[in-house]
């Protein structure tokens, strides 16, 4: 899936964490403002924790002052807490916080932490190791505002130098310094060979790299291999190094799907997430 007008890999919609507080530096604001503006013009729609507070709820009015989609997914029991934005395009309400993990997953082409707190690490790190894990082959990424996210970064980087950390599992997050660069590393963004063999076939043969995995996974969900961002999950090594193509051309968004409708509160719902 992807966005309209733009390149064959660009997602259509991106799962954006970020804090639900605004932080003490104004340029977070600031950079997360223009994150969101630039998806929008590009006509990639955001599904996101559905609050009005802090740098998501910046993200959200951004996003929707440009024209674009804005679908938010929060547990009834923070409705009033994180203030659900009341302009979305569509707010959806879940039972729990596993729920809107799950269903932003499943809404979502790809995930990138923007800065913010413990909930945005929780995240984040959660999509991160549901690659690992193949769960789920949708491009993994970091905004690094300022340089906000370095020493998390090189707390990786020095477990992956521990051997606890797999390097191409280490390598397969994308640390981006704007919506521009981004976009064009998730579109040539290949998912790393999941982590675990995969599981042999009924009549004893191990099924051919790429395919569905059919062995336990940490959800409830039917893991894939196949990324709605990519043309093909190759199950390939990673490709830090691919040549980065031009980014998405500039356009408004064009799909058919809602935008800037008035918001739509679906019932809770209790589906497994759909990646
Ligand atoms: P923070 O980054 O801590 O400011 O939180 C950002 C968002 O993450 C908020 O919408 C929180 O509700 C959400 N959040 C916090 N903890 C979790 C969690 N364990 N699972 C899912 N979302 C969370």
């Amino acid at each position: 899936m992807t966005a309209a007008g733009t390149g064959d890999n660009v997602p259509m919609r991106l799962a954006v964490y970020t804090g639900a507080s605004l932080g003490s530096d104004p340029l977070f604001a600031e950079a997360v403002r223009s994150f969101a503006t630039a998806l929008a013009r590009r006509g990639v729609g955001i599904v996101y924790g559905g609050g009005h507070v802090g740098l998501m709820g910046v993200v959200a009015d951004a996003a929707l002052a440009a024209g674009g989609e804005v679908v938010g997914v929060m547990p009834q029991s923070l409705v009033d807490d994180e203030t659900a934005h009341p302009g979305l395009t569509e707010l959806r309400i879940v039972g729990t916080m596993h729920e809107r993990k799950a269903e932003m997953a499943a809404l979502a082409d790809g995930f990138v932490a923007l800065p913010g707190g413990l909930g945005t690490l929780e995240e984040i790190f959660e999509a991160w190791t549901w690659l690992q894990l193949g769960v789920h082959a949708k491009p993994v990424g970091f905004l690094d505002v300022a340089g906000y996210w370095r020493p998390l970064l090189d707390a990786v980087a020095s477990m992956s130098a521990a051997g606890l950390v797999r390097p191409e599992y280490r390598d397969a997050a994308v640390v981006a310094q704007d919506a521009d660069e981004l976009l064009a590393r998730f579109a040539v963004w290949e998912a790393p060979r999941r982590r675990w063999p995969e599981p042999p076939a009924p009549d004893g043969v191990p099924a051919p790299t790429g395919s569905a995995p059919t062995g336990s996974a940490p959800t409830e969900s039917a893991p894939t291999r196949s990324a709605p961002t990519r043309s093909a999950a190759t199950g390939s090594e990673p490709t830090r190094s691919a040549p980065i193509r031009s980014a998405a051309t500039e356009s408004a968004p064009t799909r058919s799907e809602p935008t800037g409708s008035a918001p739509t509160r679906s019932a809770p719902t209790r589906s497994a997430p759909r990646m």
